[in-house]
């Protein structure tokens, strides 16, 4: 398999040229040379295999350095960590709940990002130097990546959230996990700003001579690989007659991408429908082709309060972006915005006629549904489990327990530093702990 910049098609890279160096000198982003087309036959092999092989079957073809063997072993070895079914189909009338927080952490990001950890320790011991990770995390992020990497001592990791903007329960999972190759930082400014940091440091990777500098946000197209198998899998178990729409709770776009990739890759898709809450950047695109930035707005639903979605530049690009190519864009992508008013209407609702709490993210993509009021073949993606959100739903349903991992959770020491927006500042404070 090979990648292109997007920018540029002839500047062509391998697996691990891409693996370990996620950003192209055009500082634009990675996306493979062309996106393999599975063969009906192969559909009919797919179909009744089982989650790990499924990943093994799809990731193959976009991690070509890994052998066969070694490639199974490493998912296998990752998707153990999982206590349950890996990924839960649930039914809802006609249509179904694709739920993905059945990891660790209690988010989707778990699914792709153990695998990925894993990943990321078999390369750095076969190139046998340290890689370290940078991760900005608008709350889910964070804690995944630090439940995946943190009994790898080849790894470092650090961790930048925004200050006060993240759950209580989001933050007490990424700093009270005390390691030597972990550390945190709370930025004060949004969850753009910590996207903005990181890329500014790694657009300085002269400074860092020795050693591998990796993202894990989905600016890393290992991990849409990883999270495309969500879609393969389910859309192809769920596939009847009719092609299926998937809704999509979405920040930087990178799970949204993971369904067209699986779309592309000849997985019986139809409709991507993008959810946004009140940082509707994405809606106001694929609706009135305004590309302007929103205001940054806080709400209940943290991990998609995301002004600039990384991942778009993809899409866009697939597509050359023209304005008469919007209208191919808007065959596939549909959109919508859930304000903060209607989230927290929903969940009331949800909660009143059927005793049922989703969490703020989730009930996005719910209230989506139900607007449209499409039959058949939707499924909404949950993305997270309600108690992240704890403190927010209390304020709606005030009878939510928390529950008993939770509370102890609640009592560990914290630890983490709180930096403002000072780039200096913090690359020094970066280079102490490497
Ligand atoms: C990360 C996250 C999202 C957004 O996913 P993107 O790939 O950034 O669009 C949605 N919901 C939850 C709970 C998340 O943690």
């Amino acid at each position: 398999m090979y990648y292109n910049s997007i920018n540029n098609k002839l500047n062509i890279k391998n697996f691990i040229s891409i693996f370990l160096n996620n950003i192209p000198k055009d500082k634009t982003l990675f996306f493979p040379f062309k996106i393999p087309k599975i063969s009906k036959k192969y559909f009919s092999f797919l179909k009744n295999k089982s989650y790990i092989d499924f990943s093994f079957y799809i990731s193959k073809y976009f991690i070509d350095y890994i052998n066969d063997e070694k490639l199974y072993n490493i998912l296998n070895n990752s998707y153990l960590k999982f206590n349950n079914e890996i990924i839960k189909l649930e039914s809802l009338n006609d249509n179904y709940i694709l739920n993905l927080n059945t990891g660790k952490t209690l988010a989707f990001k778990d699914i792709a990002l153990v695998p990925l950890g894993f990943l990321l320790n078999f390369v750095s011991k076969i190139i046998n130097k340290k890689i370290i990770i940078f991760c900005a995390t608008s709350g889910d992020t964070g804690s995944a990546a630090i439940n995946s990497f943190k009994n790898f001592n080849n790894i470092k990791l650090f961790t930048f959230f925004p200050f006060n903007m993240i759950s209580d329960i989001q933050r007490k999972q990424i700093t009270t996990i005390k390691r030597n190759n972990i550390h945190n930082i709370s930025l004060i400014g949004n969850f753009d700003s910590a996207q903005f940091l990181i890329k500014k440091i790694f657009e300085n990777l002269k400074l860092f001579k020795k050693n591998f500098l990796v993202s894990v946000n989905s600016i890393n197209w290992f991990r849409i690989v990883l999270q495309t198998v969500y879609y393969c899998f389910s859309s192809l178990k769920l596939f009847k007659n009719n092609l299926i729409n998937y809704y999509v709770p979405t920040g930087n776009f990178g799970n949204a991408l993971s369904v067209y990739v699986a779309k592309k890759m000849g997985f019986p898709i139809g409709k991507i429908i993008v959810c946004n809450n009140d940082n509707y950047y994405i809606d106001n695109f694929l609706k009135y082709e305004n590309i302007q930035n929103n205001f940054f707005k806080k709400t209940i639903s943290p991990s998609i309060d995301i002004t600039i979605p990384s991942n778009f530049i993809r899409i866009i690009n697939v597509y050359k972006y023209k304005i008469k190519k919007l209208n191919e864009i808007n065959s596939i992508f549909f959109s919508d915005k859930i304000y903060n008013r209607y989230i927290i209407l929903s969940l009331e609702f949800f909660y009143l006629k059927y005793k049922k709490i989703y969490d703020p993210h989730t009930i996005t993509s719910l209230t989506s549904l139900i607007k449209e009021n499409l039959k058949f073949n939707n499924v909404v993606v949950s993305t997270a489990y309600p108690i992240k959100f704890f403190f927010s739903i209390k304020k709606i349903i005030p009878s939510i327990k928390l529950n008993f991992k939770f509370k102890k959770t609640f009592k560990l020491v914290e630890s983490y530093k709180i930096f403002s927006l000072n780039y200096n500042l913090i690359l020094n404070y970066v280079k102490k702990k490497i």
